[in-house]
Formats: structure tokens, sequence, C-alpha cells
């Protein structure tokens, strides 16, 4: 028998069914959750396999999205029971997002389990999902080069003490700038990133949505715009996607130098950028390698001074 291919990347995450409403259209069993985004970004760039669990009324339809983008679904459970299910709301400011319904469903019961060359990945991204199950799967990993994790308001007000956890064990925290102020009661982003920074991670990544994200680090801070859209018709996903793209870029050149990191945050905002111009995975799904090449060119010319 051959041997599974070796992968740059792990990610786990919440891979479920959105119902989605914005000012202009609302949408029903879209396929959504941390995981699907943050695989679907970072596969255009490093081998990546996904961590998380599915029910039994998955269907066969969302399996072939996921084998579109080819990342490796050997870490994907399915389980008698019915797939996570979240529904939230935009109202006019499209960046104010209102949680309808979350429905954990098989999650609650998920015991991550990762296949052998799953543990042996250099880059782990711990996209949001609750921390004790972001902790079992660093567990399971064989010290990883690079570790990324992401978190939510939800974690923050129901499992603090394993959030924590977390943040002492993980190279670079991801959350965005009302979380941050949340965790840390720090109303100024600076004061909160080097708080941030005295629990454990080496960077902070703190994302301001469609004002772009800030990397924080003992050595300095670096900043990046995000891509300017005329037309954002759904924000889900932004935060997963750039993260995705973040980590799957890091991993394709698999060394963190300070040079690549402000590449991957380039990265991370191209992407995330195209993602938020279409529901669900359907504008990446279009995406070829020439209509990324070609923003990443525009984007360049526009921070040029
Ligand atoms: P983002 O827009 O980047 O915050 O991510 C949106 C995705 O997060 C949606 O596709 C949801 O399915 C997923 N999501 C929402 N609530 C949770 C939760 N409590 N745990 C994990 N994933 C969630």
């Amino acid at each position: 028998m051959s041997r599974p291919a070796p992968l740059q990347l792990v990610i786990v995450g919440s891979v479920g069914l959105d119902t989605i409403e914005t000012p202009a259209a609302k949408h029903a069993d879209l396929l959504g959750g941390s995981a699907s985004y943050a695989c679907a970004a970072a596969s255009f760039f490093a081998p990546t396999g996904m961590v998380g669990v599915v029910g039994s009324d998955f269907g066969k339809s969302y399996l072939d999205i996921y084998r579109g983008f080819g990342f490796d679904l050997a870490g994907l459970q399915v389980r008698e029971g019915r797939t996570f299910r979240w529904s939230g709301i935009y109202e006019d400011n499209m960046d104010n997002r209102r949680t309808l319904s979350t429905e954990l469903n098989v999650f609650a019961e998920f015991m991550p389990e990762l296949p052998e060359n799953y543990r042996r990945a250099p880059f782990l991204f711990l996209a949001n999902i609750a921390p004790a199950l972001q902790l079992r799967v660093l567990d399971q990993m064989r010290k990883p080069r690079f570790v990324v994790a992401d978190t939510m308001d939800l974690w923050i007000n129901v499992a603090l003490a394993d959030l924590k956890k977390v943040i002492r064990r993980i190279d670079l925290l991801t959350l965005n700038e009302s979380e941050a102020r949340h965790l840390t009661g720090e109303r100024m982003l600076v004061t909160a990133a080097h708080k941030l920074l005295g629990w454990g991670p080496r960077y902070i990544l703190i994302k301001k949505g469609e004002h772009g994200a800030m990397l924080f680090s003992k050595r300095g801070t670096f900043l990046m715009p995000a891509y300017p859209l005329d037309a954002v018709n759904d924000p889900t996903g932004a935060g997963d996607t750039f993260a995705g793209g973040f980590i799957g870029q890091l991993a394709a050149g698999g060394k963190v130098t300070e040079e690549a990191l402000r590449r991957a945050m380039l990265v991370g905002s191209v992407i995330a950028s195209f993602n938020v111009e279409a529901f669900s995975l359907n504008r990446l799904r279009k995406l070829t390698r020439r209509d990324f090449a070609r923003r990443i060119t525009a984007f360049k010319h526009m921070l040029r001074i």
C-alpha cells in the first residue's frame, strides 16, 4: 500500500451548514464553518489536511466541493446525527453580524483523532472551535514548527480557562478587534496586543474587517490594509480565509521570517477579498491562479509609496 502524501498544514475547525441573511439576500444550508473556509483558502498554497466532523445529513455535493479544492479529507469524521448549523444576520452595516442560532449537533461529542501523516505536519491552524478541541488536536501533533489559533467571543465567555491554555502553547493568536478588547479588558488595540504577547504567543494578529489587519510582535508592528472592493455580498468567512491564506502561504515557504510573515499578510488580504464577493465558497471555487496573481499585482501597486 502506498503511504499518504506528507502534509505541510493541518487545519481543525467547524464544518457546518450556515443560513445567512444580508440586506440583499437570504440563503440556507450554505457550506460553511471555520475549517471549510480556512482549508479552501490554504489549499491554493500548500498541501492541507482538514480535521472536523459532519453528520449523516452532510450531502455528497458538499464533499464534491471540498474535493474540487483538493485538500485532504482523511481527518474529517462522519458521525450519525446532524451536521453543525449556524445562522446569522448582517444588518445595514455589513460589519455588524448577529448570531441567530448555533446548533453544535455532532460537534458536541466530537473527539478529533488525527491520521498518522497529519501528526507530522510542520504547520497547524486551530481555527475557531471549542478550545478543548483545539487542545486535543495540539496534543496529538509531534512538534509542529508553527501553530496559529483563532477564537471568538463565545469561547472567551464560556471557556476562558481552556482558551488561555491554548494561547500559552501557540506561536500566533489571531482575533478580531472587539475580541482583543473583550479578552484583555483593554480599549486600545496596541495595549491589548502587548498584553496578549505577554501570555505566550510570539505574534498577535488583530483583524479589523474592512480596515485590514495588524501584526504585533516584540520586534514591532506591521499593518496590512484590506483590498478595497466596491461590493461585499457576504462577509462570512473573511477572517477564516484570511488566516487560511496566511498560514497556507507560510507553510508553502516553510520558513517563518519577517519577510515571509509580511508576504503572508498580503496573501491573506487578497484571498479574503475574493471570498466576500459571494456567499459560501462560491467565489473561491471559481478563483483561478491568474485572477489571484492579478489582484496581488494591483494591490502591491496600491501599497507602493
Ligand atoms: P467568520 O465570518 O470568519 O467569523 O466565520 C464564519 C463561520 O464560523 C461560519 O461559517 C460559521 O459556521 C462558523 N461559526 C459560527 N459560530 C461558530 C462556533 N460557535 N464555533 C465554530 N464555528 C462557528
